[in-house]
C-alpha cells in the first residue's frame, strides 16, 4: 500500500433494521478508511428493537471480508476497516446506568445521553433547558469505568457541561458543527468546543447539509470552513471528523415500533421537529450527507489546505489518540 493516509469516520448510520445489509460499509474500504462508529440506535429505538439488530450487525460484519468489529485501537489492522458501535441517547439504558456494562460488552464504545429531546439521564438539544440527572452521574461513572467514550451530540448545551464537569476522561462531539458558521439548535456554540478541547477529546465536524445551510450533500470541500472554525477554536489536537452518513436501503423499513414505556407510536416531529428546519417529506430523506468517496478527496484537499502534518490529526490521530486512551 502505497502512502496510506490513517482515517477515521466518527459516525456513520445503516438502517436499524435486521433486514439490513452491512455491505453499503465497504465504500469505506474502498475509500481508505481505518474506522468507522456506526449507530445501532437511538432514543426512540427500544431495546426490543436494537438487540436483534446487534445481533444481526455483528454477525453480518464478521461475516464480511475487509469489515471487522473492534473493541480497541489494538484491533485495527491496514487494509481493514474496523467498526465499533455508538448508541445515540440512554433511554435504551430503561433506567439502568447497569445496562451501559451490557452494551459496553456487545461492542458499543461511544455513547450520548439524550437524543434531541430530554429524557431520565440528560437534556436534549430540541427541548427545554435540563441539567445531567443523578441517574446521569451514575451513567457517566459507568460509561467512565467501562471505557465508553461520552458523545455530546445531540444534547443540550446544560447537560453538555454537566457531563463534561463530570466525566473522568475526555468527552467528543462526534458530529457537530459550529454554530458561529450557521445557527441551527444542533449546532455547537464556541464555548462548547472549547470545553470538550479541555477534557483533552475531539470535536468532529459533521458532513450534514442540513447544518450547514445547504439542501444538498456536502462535499469534501464544503467542510473546509467547519474543520477551520474547530481548528481555531479547539485546537489542533482536538479536531476529527464524522460524516454521519446514512445509507437508506430500498425495501428496508427502520420505522421504530411503539414505545414499551408510554405504549405511544413514534413520531418523527417529535424527535426532529419542524421547528428546527426538520423536513419530514419523503423526498428530503437521504442524500444530504459527506459520502464515503469524499474520504478519497479529503487527504488532499487538507494537505493543500493545512498542511500534512495538521492533515494527519483532522484525518484520523485525534480520533484514534482519544480512543486509545478511553477504551
Ligand atoms: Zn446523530
Amino acid at each position: 500500500m502505497v502512502d496510506h493516509r490513517f482515517k477515521w469516520d466518527a459516525h456513520v448510520c445503516l438502517p436499524i433494521s435486521v433486514a439490513t445489509d452491512v455491505s453499503d460499509l465497504l465504500a469505506y474500504l474502498r475509500a481508505g478508511v481505518d474506522f468507522i462508529s456506526l449507530n445501532i440506535g437511538m432514543c426512540m429505538n427500544p431495546l426490543s428493537q436494537i438487540g436483534p439488530v446487534i445481533d444481526h450487525f455483528t454477525a453480518a460484519i464478521a461475516a464480511t471480508p475487509g469489515l471487522k468489529l473492534v473493541g480497541s485501537v489494538d484491533d485495527l489492522e491496514p487494509g481493514v476497516t474496523g467498526v465499533a458501535f455508538d448508541l445515540e441517547g440512554a433511554r435504551p439504558l430503561q433506567g439502568r446506568a447497569e445496562a451501559v456494562a451490557t452494551f459496553h460488552a456487545q461492542g458499543v464504545r461511544m455513547m450520548h445521553l439524550a437524543y434531541n429531546r430530554n429524557n431520565e439521564v440528560a437534556g436534549g438539544c430540541h427541548d427545554g433547558p435540563m441539567g445531567l440527572t443523578e441517574l446521569g452521574h451514575d451513567v457517566v461513572a459507568e460509561a467512565n469505568r467501562l471505557g465508553i467514550l461520552l458523545d455530546l451530540s445531540h444534547t443540550g448545551e446544560a447537560s453538555s457541561f454537566d457531563i463534561i464537569a463530570a466525566s473522568t476522561r475526555p468527552v467528543v462531539y462526534s458530529h457537530a458543527n459550529a454554530a458561529a458558521l450557521h445557527g441551527h439548535a444542533r449546532n455547537i456554540s464556541n464555548a462548547q468546543m472549547r470545553a470538550v478541547a479541555a477534557t483533552g477529546g475531539v470535536v468532529c465536524p459533521t458532513g450534514v447539509g442540513k447544518f450547514m445551510g445547504l439542501d444538498r450533500a456536502p462535499t469534501a470541500q464544503d467542510m473546509l470552513p467547519y474543520i477551520d472554525h474547530a481548528l481555531a477554536t479547539a485546537g489542533e489536537e482536538h479536531v476529527g471528523l464524522g460524516s454521519d452518513m446514512w445509507f437508506g436501503q430500498d425495501g428496508v423499513d427502520e420505522t421504530p415500533p411503539p414505545d414499551p414505556a408510554t405504549g405511544q407510536d413514534f413520531d418523527p416531529h417529535y424527535w426532529w421537529p419542524e421547528a428546527f428546519d426538520y423536513d419530514h417529506s419523503a423526498s428530503a430523506i437521504g442524500g444530504g450527507y459527506l459520502a464515503p468517496e469524499e474520504w478519497d478527496v479529503l487527504p488532499g484537499l487538507l494537505d493543500d489546505h493545512l498542511g500534512p502534518r495538521i492533515a494527519d490529526k483532522v484525518l484520523g490521530h485525534n480520533m484514534r489518540r482519544v480512543a486509545a486512551e478511553v477504551w
